[in-house]
């Protein structure tokens, strides 16, 4: 039997997480960047959950191409902090988007706070021939008081997963993507996406 390719687009113009997401996909699987089908422009993300903006990022690239799609969003969310940053995580200490401010603010914010406890979710919406998916992905873990590593990205350094004594920032990739929110998101949209084709 021939197996179909599917095309994708993945909204994002990250290159990093397109080839990391590819990766995963695999070969029958072939992703487009929003560049490619002449999306430019910032999508808006104007919700207040992971959900709603994943959701809104696909429908934005489906009524605007027809094209099969799908959008994530990722948040920080920290118990002692009401879940928070959560959808704000990337601009939480302001609209630069500073992933060291954010990391200043947080420590700011868990200054003689007991409870440390957090987690990274992922929710990816995938939009197929009109019909809407979503699969999530979360780490649970504790947020320490000072950094540590200097791999990975955003609040990687002050964050250690349970099971583990280092933080993201300090353990190679391989290990980080195999027990990550976003790899777990991206494995079940993969496993979805198998059974199609
Ligand atoms: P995005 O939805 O993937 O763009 O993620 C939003 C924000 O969440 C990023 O700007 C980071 O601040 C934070 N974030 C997402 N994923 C990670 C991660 O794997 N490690 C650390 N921070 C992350």
């Amino acid at each position: 039997m021939v197996k179909k390719l599917l095309e994708l687009v993945f909204a994002t113009s990250n290159e990093h997480k397109l080839r990391e997401v590819q990766h995963v996909l695999g070969e029958r699987i072939k992703l487009m960047p929003l560049k490619s089908i002449g999306i430019n422009e910032d999508i808006p993300e104007n919700y207040h959950t992971l959900q709603e903006n994943a959701l809104q990022k696909a429908r934005y690239i489906y009524e605007k191409t027809g094209k099969n799609c799908f959008a994530d969003d990722t948040g920080l969310e920290v118990q002692a902090l009401n879940w928070e940053p959560g959808v704000f995580s990337a601009r939480y200490a302001g609209d630069e988007k500073n992933p060291k401010e954010n990391i200043r603010k947080l420590l700011n914010n868990l200054r003689d706070v007991e409870n440390r406890c957090a987690r990274f979710r992922t929710v990816i919406a995938l939009i197929l021939d009109g019909h809407e998916y979503l699969f999530e992905g979360i780490v649970w873990g504790r947020i320490i008081d000072h950094e540590r590593g200097s791999d990975g990205f955003g609040y990687d350094p002050i964050f250690v997963p349970d099971g583990f004594d280092q933080t993201f920032a300090e353990m190679p990739l391989s290990v980080k993507n195999s027990i990550s929110h976003r790899g777990m998101a991206v494995s079940k949209l993969n496993q979805f996406l198998r059974n199609l084709c």
